[in-house]
């Protein structure tokens, strides 16, 4: 059951309050460089992403915000340190939302200014606490970097802008420990109605990184919790969203794109499964229509697992047999086993569309 929350609204983008969980990524690209960062988002939006968030280091990326926006094909939300006129700025550009550190944005003036300016534009502010940079009252308060000193951190933030009338209000409370980063958003959501934007901050790399996100945000999703989320990886950001859509798939909360299943091999194996799994899945990252393919190994739970999937292909002696909707459809020689099956799921697409018409 997933914990119900109030909602917000970046953008077109609804967060919260029961619409399906969000996926967010942030750009690679100097802010500044308005080209590549409207390059970079279009690639982002290409791969499924519904908001992305730009670094704001200094007054040149915030001005390039007023050209970046209306050239945008996804929300923007501003990422703000230290400085609040640069969050004043980037209203100024036409952001669509602001995430701001309460660990480093303190000065209480510079805060009602910046609520103030987002009221006025009705566009949502994200506190997103980070254990790197804790607020040290909070770390003496609690006693260390600890799920309190966290979840308490954040709590202050959302008061001191509901103070000043504001209440458009996402939270987050990563760590890049999901040990951690669990503990705090299970303490944060028992203390707060407003949504939850989840991750594992700084999780690594592509392989690490995807494992740490999937353990700390998929733990929270299958508790509930959670209203958006964002893949951290030290990779390109398009991989942080096809992760993010992995997760989701993976907990039945979002479906876009194939799921593949794959057996690992073993022993009984009599094809090259390794390498044509490969090629099924860089194909099937292209695509956006969901559909379960399996693609198997032997006879043993292969022909099982590829009826059970919308398609699949199970392996024998050098070729596979061919499943589509439960039914073997035919005999396919290892050599032409992946043309076959993308001309089946081409067929499955055009289908799928015509049923959408
Ligand atoms: S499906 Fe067959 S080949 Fe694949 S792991 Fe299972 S027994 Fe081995």
């Amino acid at each position: 059951m997933r914990r119900i929350t109030k909602q917000v609204q970046v953008g077109d983008v609804k967060i919260g309050g029961g619409a399906p969980i969000a996926v967010q990524s942030m750009n690679t690209t100097k802010t500044a460089d308005v080209e590549a960062t409207v390059t970079q988002i279009s690639e982002l939006a290409a791969a499924g992403c519904e908001i992305t968030r730009l670094a704001v280091p200094d007054a040149d990326a915030a001005k390039a915000l007023a050209e970046i926006c209306p050239k945008s094909v996804l929300p923007i939300v501003a990422d703000i340190h230290f400085d609040y006129r640069l969050a004043l700025t980037a209203i100024n550009g036409g952001v669509n939302g602001l995430r701001i550190n309460p660990g480093n944005l303190r000065e209480d003036e510079g805060l009602a200014k910046i609520a103030k300016a987002a009221r006025i534009r009705s566009i949502p502010i994200r506190v997103g606490v980070n254990s790197g940079s804790l607020d040290r009252q909070m770390i003496e308060e609690y006693g260390g970097i600890n799920e309190e000193a966290m979840a308490h951190s954040a709590m202050n933030a959302a008061r001191q802008l509901e103070d000043e009338g504001f209440f458009d209000i996402c939270l987050s409370v990563k760590s890049s420990d999901p040990l951690l980063t669990i503990k705090s958003y299970r303490l944060l959501s028992d203390m707060t109605e407003y949504p939850l934007h989840l991750g594992v901050t700084e999780a690594g790399t592509l392989w690490e990184g995807t494992i740490r996100s999937a353990v700390g945000i998929g733990t929270l999703l299958a508790e509930g919790i959670g209203d958006t989320i964002r893949v951290s990886l030290t990779a390109d950001p398009v991989e942080e969203v096809r992760a993010a859509y992995a997760i989701l798939r993976a907990l039945k909360l979002r479906e876009q794109g194939p799921v593949l299943i794959s057996c690992p091999t073993c022993g009984r194996t009599e094809v090259n499964l390794m390498t044509l799994v490969r090629e099924v899945e860089l194909r099937l990252s292209k695509i956006k229509t969901p559909l379960t393919v399996a693609v198997m190994g032997c006879v043993v739970n292969g022909p099982g697992e590829a009826r059970e999937a919308d398609i699949g292909l199970a392996g024998g002696k050098g070729q596979f047999v061919l499943f589509k909707k439960g039914c073997a459809v035919k005999k396919v020689s290892e050599e032409h086993a992946v043309e076959e099956l993308f001309a089946e799921i081409r067929h499955m697409e055009a289908e799928s569309r015509a049923e959408e018409q």
